[in-house]
């Protein structure tokens, strides 16, 4: 990271758009606040790893999509088996087959909290010399999906605590006095973090912060109540997103071990997340040392809380790929035992279908977050990329539980002790924590067009202020002669792009189907720059309030720079399981952008997946626990299976 100027005091050009749009004050401001957070974050990185030179913006806007920006290196087993990450897996596999990950109250025990803090769990991202693993982002994230294929939860807990809790925040922006003070106690499991950033009045909306703190002698005076706040408990080390002098700020505090008169926990039922704590905490005349306020370089509190959000992305997807895994892994055996009109469910093309996509989902979710935490990894600010990701994963872990999933066991999924009934909310919550995607998505598109927009727009909207022309109309001679010099740039930008020549690239030694698919995404990516500029010259200053077709055109942004992501990753594999299914997504992916019906081929490349994902072809299943058959049965003696009573088949 560097930095360069501040942008504190500026007013963006989305401020003044807003208010020439004919947006309320407040709107304006607040929107202005977002953008300057955003602005401080961007001026952190070095100019490549900005995000107008991340892959998906130069892939959206230059001439030339970096092919070589979206292939990863393969990682190996080797990679995420260093004896911490081993230790760990093995400390958590005990407690699951001893069935005592959770305590008397369901909650994760204190017993595999110390066991996980033993094998190293709570330090892999700190670094060596602060007592921690040192895990790359990508080994984490790797090994986080492994993790999540034993317990979603204790997966959960290592991202909360990581990558949004404490960890982030203080090894990214801390002092190195802070660093020595706080990161050996969190890698050691001994301090255990959160991250406190919503209130009961903000959640999408952060610029409704109210938490106030106040320096008075050597203690910051906190006052104010945060919601929805995972693993904060009494005790725990918390990172609190609060206003110093109307401006967000961050201080780590460490939670008393038992509530008072200064801090108080509101409980509450909450059906997702429900084997972690997840509270409301009230502050009132809560003193946290004036020391522990951590200052980013340019910036404030929420600059901290992005930055951790992006790992926590990352993180979410990673999670989702294991849990979605763990679902695949299950749908197989109660597939085959299942028979109805004397045949298993899994020799039906509609139940191949499901398995085929599925296998689909975990290969575009696998792909996007080793893609995003290797250019993390990199130094990129990696924002439009994890973003990405983080739709991605939560919608495909929802796609899967409830179309996949859930429709293949039936009446069963809704018993007691089954894995969906027993943990819908689970695999629904991550659609809306972290970032609601349809929020997200249009974050994504936000940034995505802001420096076009910048380039080309923001001079046409101050000539249009200049000229005091209210509603511009590109075909009226006068308008178009006021604001010639500003429109000249962007006219010749248009005409470049017309003639722009096909971008090819052809992959050394990549499957013919793969090979098409790039291509088709290439195509697209020609198409993209011209739809998107084309929106916001319809649209104008108006286009904020077009968010329906925000969200369209976000997505195909997103669904297109999947496809890619996914053929490179599947390429890099090397096997023909993770390379039929990546053709399945992108099938899917490529009909949703040309609206196209879905061919006979490929129902019957579906049926062909599903047959090697059945027979055991989907190598990363191999080591899922698979949970009993709820009442299992007798079979009749004419039935091809014979009966697995009471157990799995
Ligand atoms: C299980 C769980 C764990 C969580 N853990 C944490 C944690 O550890 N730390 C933490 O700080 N927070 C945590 N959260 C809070 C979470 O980040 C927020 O719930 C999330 O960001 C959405 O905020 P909200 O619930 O206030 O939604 P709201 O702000 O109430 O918005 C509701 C919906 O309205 C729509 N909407 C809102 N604004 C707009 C707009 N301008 N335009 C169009 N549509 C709009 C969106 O669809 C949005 O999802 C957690 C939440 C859950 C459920």
């Amino acid at each position: 990271m560097t930095s360069t100027k501040d942008p504190n005091n500026e007013v963006s050009f989305a401020e003044t758009a807003m208010r020439m749009g004919g947006k309320t004050e407040e709107e304006a401001t607040r929107t202005g606040a977002v953008d300057r957070a955003d602005d401080q974050v961007e001026s952190m990185f070095a100019p490549q790893y900005k995000t107008v030179n991340s892959p998906i913006h130069k892939a959206v806007w230059d001439e030339k999509v970096p092919i070589e920006l979206f292939t990863p290196p393969k990682i190996s087993a080797d990679d995420v088996s260093n004896p911490a990450m081993q230790k760990s897996i093995e400390a958590l596999k005990k407690h699951r087959d001893a069935k005592d990950i959770y305590d008397e109250k369901g909650k994760v025990s204190e017993q595999v909290f110390k066991d996980l803090a033993d094998a190293g769990y709570w330090g892999m991202l700190i670094g060596k010399n602060y007592g921690g693993q040192g895990a790359t982002v990508i080994q984490f994230m790797r090994f986080l999906a492994n993790i999540a294929k034993v317990d979603p939860t204790c997966a959960g807990l290592a991202s909360v605590h990581g990558c949004i809790g404490a960890v982030d925040p203080v090894q990214s922006f801390g002092t190195e006095e802070q660093k020595k003070k706080f990161l050996p106690l969190l890698a050691s499991g001994k301090a255990l973090s959160a991250f406190a950033l919503t209130e009961p009045c903000a959640g999408s909306d952060l610029t409704a912060l109210r938490t106030t703190a106040v320096l008075k002698g050597d203690n910051y005076i906190i006052n104010g109540e945060k919601l929805f706040i995972t693993n904060a408990i009494p005790g725990r080390t918390v990172g609190i997103v609060c206003l110093i002098d109307g401006k967000p700020a961050a201080l780590i505090a460490d939670l008393p071990p038992e509530e008072n008169e200064h801090f108080k926990v509101v409980t509450y039922g909450l059906h997702a997340l429900k084997h972690a704590y997840n509270n409301g905490l009230v502050f009132k005349d809560f003193a946290v040392p004036k020391e522990n306020l951590l200052i980013p370089p340019i910036g404030d509190g929420l600059t901290v809380a992005y930055h951790g959000l992006n790992l926590g992305r990352l993180a979410l997807c990673a999670t989702a790929t294991g849990v979605m895994k763990v679902m695949l892994a299950n749908m197989l055996p109660w597939a085959h035992f299942r028979e109805t009109y004397g045949h298993p469910v899994d020799t039906r093309e509609l139940v191949k279908r499901r398995i085929a996509r599925a296998a689909a989902l975990i290969v575009g979710s696998e792909a996007l977050y080793q893609w995003g935490s290797w250019l993390l990894d990199q130094g990129y600010r990696g924002e439009l990329e994890c973003v990405i990701a983080k739709i991605f994963g939560s919608e495909a872990q929802k796609e899967v539980a409830i179309e996949l999933f859930m429709k293949t066991h039936g009446g069963r999924s809704f018993l007691h002790g089954h894995m969906f009934g027993d943990n819908v909310h689970e695999f629904l919550a991550p659609c809306i924590y972290e970032g609601e995607g349809e929020m997200l998505g249009m974050a994504f598109f936000k940034s995505l067009a802001k420096a076009h927009g910048q380039k080309f727009f923001e001079p046409v909207g101050m000539a249009l202020q200049r000229e005091k022309i209210k509603a511009f109309n590109p075909t009226n001679p006068a308008h178009a002669f006021a604001l010639r010099n500003e429109l000249i740039p962007y006219a010749m930008w248009r005409a470049g792009k017309m003639f722009e020549g096909p971008d090819q690239h052809t992959i050394a030694g990549m499957n013919e189907t793969l090979q098409d698919h790039i291509n088709f995404a290439l195509d697209m990516l020609r198409e993209l720059p011209i739809e998107l500029s084309q929106n916001m010259v319809k649209h104008q200053l108006k286009l904020a309030d077009r968010q329906c077709r925000i969200a369209d055109l976000s997505r195909r942004v997103q669904d297109t720079i999947i496809m890619i992501v996914t053929c490179m990753w599947a390429h890099k594999q090397e096997d023909e399981v993770l390379i039929a299914s990546a053709d399945i997504l992108c099938q899917d992916l490529r009909r949703g952008l040309t609206g196209h019906r879905a061919s006979d081929k490929y129902f019957r490349a579906c049926s062909k997946l599903a047959d090697m994902v059945i027979a055991g072809g989907f190598k990363d299943l191999q080591d899922v626990h698979q949970a009993d058959i709820l009442f299992p049965y007798q079979k009749k003696a004419s039935a091809k299976e014979p009966a697995a009573a009471g157990s799995k088949s």
